[in-house]
């Protein structure tokens, strides 16, 4: 159900508060090193800011586990954020206080403010209902654009929506627009990758997209448990020995549903994980006992390009191997190419995915990149994610 945004209410000159997801990397001194999420509410921020709206930001940093932690600070969120917007953003030092009240009336139209970690709260990660209405009486309007977040039922994210009109932010909408349209109505061939290290990480995903898809590709460490189960031997490599029988069910079940599943061919092997590492590649059912599998081989990794290639709607999550290191990247990043070259709609969920499209340097080529790891992931696994449960429908 289409959720309604921030197009879709009166903000002038009302006290607007706005759930962000500010949870940036900073290093030992507090500098930020990677300011992506905080460019990323840029949109949201800056229309409500030409609506002449009182926009206070409420976001966590961390877990400083409901006390007040001044390392996990968003302190210096608010300077950057400055920056960016080429305005005074002001810094309400303790979210709920006072003085904090007093700074929020005296906005006027056109004015930011951002709220301390609301993660200092003990209630927030208890959706304790108290302080989701404590936070709705500072505002008039609620917006959420904290995509990253939305799969947690905390006070600022899903408890402070049931005591004001709360609606969804550009980063939110274009997040599970983008998303809930491809599995809702994908233009066919609909195509799933999925790779990473378990598949007890990914068990409810799998299941959601092989309703779904007509192509379902398995590569990566996940891959060796299905491979398990059709009776080939995967020598030391990662394996779910307990997930063989799911592994089984989910191979039947897509034989089931008419969903064309592709194993690895071939895999790049060796003794360990390592940049020095010496490594063989071998057809599936020649993995010598003491080696692992750490990377598809070339023919599977030439064979799913070609079949990526064909699709026209491409969700992936999970990289083919363990991209990190050189030797065993060369499977992930030939999928990651054939991604841009998809004529259609191409979606990367997942945070270690995502790190490997930008190695691979064909970011830009992509559709969507989802900035909520696992709020991506509870999304693709067809669950309703709480912060967005909590929004008006359209
Ligand atoms: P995402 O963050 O995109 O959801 P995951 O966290 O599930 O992805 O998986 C990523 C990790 O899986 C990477 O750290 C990668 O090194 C690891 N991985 C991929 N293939 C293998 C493999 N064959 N053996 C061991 N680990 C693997
Ligand atoms: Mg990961």
């Amino acid at each position: 159900m289409a959720k309604k945004t921030v197009k879709d209410i009166d903000v002038r000159h009302k006290k607007v508060l706005v759930r962000v997801d500010f949870n940036v990397p900073m290093d030992a001194n507090g500098h930020i090193t990677d300011a992506t999420r905080i460019k990323a509410a840029l949109p949201t921020i800056g229309y409500l800011l030409e609506k002449e709206a009182k926009v206070i930001l409420v976001s966590h940093l961390g877990r400083p586990k409901g006390q007040v932690n001044l390392k996990y600070s968003l302190k210096p969120v608010a300077r950057h954020l400055g920056e960016l917007l080429k305005q005074e953003v002001y810094f309400g030092e303790d979210a709920l206080s006072e003085k904090t009240k007093i700074q929020i009336e005296s906005l006027q139209a056109g004015e930011v403010m951002l709220l301390e970690n609301i993660r200092f709260y003990a209630g927030e990660e208890k959706n304790d209902p108290a302080l989701g209405v404590a936070l709705a009486e500072l505002a008039e309007v609620y917006v959420n654009d904290a995509f990253g977040t939305a799969h947690r039922a905390h006070a600022s994210t899903a408890g402070v929506a049931g005591f004001l009109p709360a609606v969804a932010g550009f980063l939110m909408e274009k997040e599970i627009s983008i998303m809930g349209k491809a599995l809702a109505k994908p233009e066919r061939p609909f195509m799933a990758i999925l790779g990473g290290a378990k598949v007890s990480d990914k068990i409810g995903v799998i299941e959601n997209l092989l309703a779904k898809v007509d192509i379902l590709l398995i590569g990566g460490g996940m891959a060796n448990t299905f491979l398990k189960a059709q009776g080939y031997e995967v020598g030391s490599s990662l394996l779910e020995a307990d997930k063989v029988p799911l592994a089984k069910t989910l191979l039947k079940s897509a034989r089931g549903k008419g969903v064309k599943l592709y194993l690895p061919l071939d895999a790049v092997v060796a003794e360990e994980v390592g940049v020095e590492a010496s490594t063989q590649t071998v057809a599936v059912d020649q993995v010598p006992e003491e080696l692992k599998i750490l990377d598809i081989g070339p023919e599977t990794a030439s064979l799913f390009g070609e079949l990526i290639k064909s699709a026209k709607t491409v969700i992936w999550n999970g990289p083919m191997g363990v991209f990190e290191i050189a030797p065993f990247a060369q499977g992930t990043m030939t999928v990651a190419k054939a991604m841009a070259e998809v004529e259609g709609t191409t979606i990367i969920g997942g945070g270690d995915s995502v790190a490997a499209v930008e190695k691979a340097g064909v970011a830009a080529k992509m559709t969507h990149i989802s900035t909520g790891g696992g709020a991506s992931l509870e999304f693709l696994e067809g669950k309703e994610l709480p912060g967005v449960a909590a929004l008006l429908d359209k």
